[in-house]
């Protein structure tokens, strides 16, 4: 590879045409091999087969398709979870988990490599900080998978951005991907199918809502109480749970949509009956739904998951508030498919 090589996937449509243009072609190709990439999700450029080989040649010799490689491939017990380490061209690694349940074929992708916001439970946020992903690496995972599952007749029908970083720290990135997965001359999966999950960056969060977008958007609360989340997530002395409730209202009114709130349940942490009704004061009568997540243990982090019944008087004290709530199934602990854990057990085998 050559200076000139580029990430196809990180080109929009105009800018495929103008680099088409630029190698001599007719601008009717930058269709054809948008069509081979967002609907026929191919890997290779030689399997774009009404393409003349010498523009093949001419993309084989400047462009790529997918930049990563796969440093570790991990299946579930129950074969119901796959998680993909890609590590990138510059050497940094980055998590992909596809889980299956139902009819449901849901992706979590990683818009970060590792996390600035060093959240002490989160396995991404022990590893700190290295750089945001571009927008062809956050769109390659989801047509890696797409790849995959359509050789099996299968197809995406969820996306979640809930693997390593925060998106809304790579705000512009985050949004352009999404764009191109829902556009409908591209991946064309619905906008109501992605969630994008935030820890809670404020002021992103009302420029989010200012756009008005279809794409639901998840708040990673974990705890009802600044002397609780001061503990768990740094970033709540920046922007406290005050400032945030303020924004997630704000959401709410703008865009009418319903608001969901991850709280991963850690054992005699955030899991208590106190914690519970200072949850339920925070959100009553707000509209939103509570995700209860058990805590997937992290090596950098002492805490453990709450005992099924500590779940349930959690859930049962939430309803007296009027506030709805669901349990999220583990899935894929035994391939540690949580956020991070993957490339812990890499790179510490190195
Ligand atoms: N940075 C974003 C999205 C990635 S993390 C965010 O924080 O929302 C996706 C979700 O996994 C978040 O709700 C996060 O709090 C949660 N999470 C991280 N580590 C976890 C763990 N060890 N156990 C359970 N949930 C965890
Ligand atoms: Fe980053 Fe989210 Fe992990 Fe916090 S939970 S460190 S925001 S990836």
């Amino acid at each position: 590879m050559n200076q000139k090589t580029f990430h196809i996937y990180n080109l929009d449509y105009n800018e495929l045409t103008e680099q088409l243009t630029t190698l001599g072609e007719l601008e009717f190709r930058a269709k054809q091999v948008w069509e081979w990439l967002y609907k026929k999700y191919v890997t290779e450029f030689a399997e774009m087969r009404n393409l003349p080989k010498s523009l093949i040649e001419k993309l084989e010799n400047r462009a790529v398709i997918h930049s990563a490689t796969i440093a570790s491939e991990q299946h579930s017990g129950d074969g119901q979870t796959k998680k993909i380490l890609f590590q990138l061209p510059d050497g940094q690694y980055i998590e992909t988990v596809l889980m299956r349940y139902d009819k449901r074929r849901t992706l979590c992708i990683s818009t970060q490599a590792g996390c600035a916001m060093g959240c002490v439970f989160c396995a991404t946020g022990q590893m700190g900080f290295f750089r945001n992903l571009t927008v062809g690496e956050i769109v390659a995972q989801v047509l890696y998978f797409a790849h995959e599952l359509a050789q099996m007749d299968e197809h995406l029908t969820n996306i979640v951005m809930m693997g390593m970083g925060e998106p809304l720290h790579n705000y512009n990135n985050t949004l352009l991907a999404i764009d191109r997965l829902t556009d409908e001359t591209s991946f064309n999966l619905g906008a109501r199918k992605i969630t994008i999950s935030t820890v809670g960056l404020v002021p992103a969060i009302r420029r989010y809502a200012d756009e008005q977008r279809q794409t639901p958007l998840a708040i990673s609360l974990h705890a009802a109480t600044d002397e609780e989340r001061d503990k768990l997530i740094p970033i709540n002395h920046r922007w406290p749970i005050a400032d945030l409730m303020d924004a997630c209202r704000y959401y709410i009114e703008k865009t009418g949509r319903r608001l969901t709130f991850e709280w991963a349940l850690i054992s005699g942490e955030n899991d208590t009956i106190e914690q519970a009704r200072a949850l339920g004061n925070l959100l009553r009568g707000m509209l939103c739904h509570v995700n209860l997540i058990p805590l997937n243990p992290t090596a950098g982090y002492g805490g453990g998951p709450s005992s099924k019944e500590r779940v349930e008087a959690f859930m049962a004290e939430l309803s007296h508030y009027g506030v709805s709530s669901t349990v999220r199934v583990r899935r894929g602990i035994d391939i540690q498919a949580g956020c991070g854990q993957l490339r812990d057990r890499v790179v510490s085998n190195q």
